[in-house]
């Protein structure tokens, strides 16, 4: 959920001109599908079976979900869907949020990749506005030669 720590965490991005990207890649470990987090429309973590069962009611495809653990962020979920080979068993309906998996409001909320994860969050100025400043410098060298 977005609170004031996130309002000033992107503020102070801002800021700085920096960004939230991701650095590295994915390792096909399938473990992104075990340890999951669902969350209400809200914005909260799901954290008891009654809130699981009002979130199933609404969205009952997410019945692929069950509960595996608790622990101090919620509850956590592994994915039925999850084959022996780590692949999604139907990869091209999987869900929108596994779709947005990694997602960089995770920097927002507190939750970050697992360490068993190729993607690592980061912070900085983006490659893209590095190029392009770094072009527009070439292009003033090329003028002022001229
Ligand atoms: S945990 Fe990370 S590396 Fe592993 S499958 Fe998920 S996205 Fe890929
Ligand atoms: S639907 Fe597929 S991609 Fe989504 S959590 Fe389950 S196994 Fe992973």
């Amino acid at each position: 959920m977005l609170t004031i720590r996130s309002l000033i965490s992107y503020l102070k991005l801002k800021f700085k001109h920096h960004e939230v990207y991701f650095e590295g890649q994915c390792l096909q470990c399938g473990n992104c599908c075990r340890h999951i987090y669902l969350f209400e429309n809200s914005g909260k973590i799901i954290k008891s079976r009654r809130q699981f069962n009002k979130l199933l009611k609404k969205h009952p495809d997410h019945d692929r979900f069950e509960i595996v653990a608790k622990d101090n962020g919620g509850l956590v979920f592994k994915c039925n869907w999850l084959t022996e080979e780590d692949t999604c068993k139907d990869h091209e309906n999987r869900l929108q949020l596994c779709r947005n998996y990694p997602s960089k409001v995770m920097y927002y909320t507190n939750f970050t990749t697992g360490e068993y994860c190729g993607y690592r969050l980061k912070t900085g100025a983006s490659f893209s506005k590095v190029l392009t400043k770094e072009c527009k410098k070439a292009e003033e060298l090329n003028e002022n030669a001229d």
